[in-house]
């Protein structure tokens, strides 16, 4: 018997970072869209301990150690429920590695919900949160999916209204960036400056509401773009690529690598996703829409 759960990628169409506190995190206003590019984790009972395997483009890239965040979740489930985490995890991996798109955060959410249903806890909704928030900040919104506000280091989630289908591209890049250098880049540019408090904005909020995209791509915004592009210039090809064949609007997606392009309809969005692969900037391109439903048992 085995329990596979799907889980979704997520691109933040706000994210507004404040000043480096005294503990090195940063307070966050981040709202989170879950998008159609998923992962699979597998739960098996396993006679031999915890193992983790994974398959995928960037599988090579994955930690199949007690590192890995799949593997962190079912220890943290196994140890509040006092049993063994005698579990074959498999991941089958589409969520790029290292990208911004939060894949690592995906499996861990993906893993609690699969070990959860194999060894019948029942964990209530709150715990798998309170787990969940335990693992890291982008965890407890690939659990719940659609859209959110995170505040706090994000973890602290609302749940948005969405009033329709929003269309995105999203381009890979040939390397990665690791999200504490890109936070210690921002602290870097910060240096001198006053950083305002992170708020959400209302206009943001009420275009996602309205499903509306034009009115969305006014208000997208991600304090860790310069940053990001800081630490890796060439993206501002891949951003210009986009926009110039017709994105409404293009970012960094969280700490990037991975640039998102949205799209007034599906049409469009492949037309820009032409565009991008032949413009040689960038290893892979996907279409994918949102919001998406968090981490389902299939
Ligand atoms: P975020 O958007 O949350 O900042 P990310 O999408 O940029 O994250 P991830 O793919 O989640 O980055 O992984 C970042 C690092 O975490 C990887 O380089 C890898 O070493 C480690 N890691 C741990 N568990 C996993 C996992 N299940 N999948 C991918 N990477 C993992």
């Amino acid at each position: 018997m085995s329990v596979t759960v799907r889980v979704p990628a997520k691109v933040n169409v706000q994210l507004a970072v404040g000043a480096a506190r005294p503990d090195g995190f940063h307070d966050l206003a981040n709202v989170f869209l879950a998008v159609g590019l998923h992962d699979e984790v597998t739960a098996t009972p396993s006679a031999g301990g915890l193992r983790v395997t994974c398959a995928g483009p960037d599988a090579a890239e994955v930690p199949l150690d007690r590192t890995n965040l799949a593997a962190r979740a079912a220890l943290a489930l196994a140890e509040r429920y006092g049993r063994d985490a005698d579990v074959h995890l498999h991941i089958a991996k589409d969520i790029p590695v290292a990208g911004g798109m939060a894949g690592g955060s995906a499996d861990g959410a993906g893993a609690l919900l699969a070990c959860d249903a194999l060894w019948g806890t029942g964990a209530s909704r709150r715990e798998l949160l309170d787990i969940c928030a335990g693992l890291g900040s982008d965890v407890p919104f690939a659990l719940v999916g659609g859209a959110a506000l995170g505040i706090g280091r994000g973890e602290r989630l609302t749940e948005l209204e969405v009033g329709g289908t929003f269309h995105w591209v999203f381009a890979m890049a040939r390397r990665g960036l690791s999200t504490p250098a890109v936070f210690r880049e921002f602290d870097r540019l910060a240096e001198g400056r006053d950083v305002p408090a992170p708020v959400a904005s209302q206009d943001l909020l009420d275009a996602l509401a309205k499903g509306d995209p034009e009115a969305l791509a006014a208000t997208v915004s991600n304090d860790l773009q310069p940053a990001a592009l800081s630490l890796f210039p060439e993206l501002a090809d891949t951003l210009a690529a986009g926009r110039g064949a017709g994105a409404l609007a293009a970012l960094v997606s969280g700490s990037g690598p991975t640039t998102a392009f949205l799209a007034r309809d599906t049409e469009t969005a492949e037309v820009i996703a032409g565009a991008l692969r032949a413009s040689g900037t960038c290893r892979a391109v996907r279409v994918a829409s949102g919001p998406m439903p968090g981490a389902t048992v299939l």
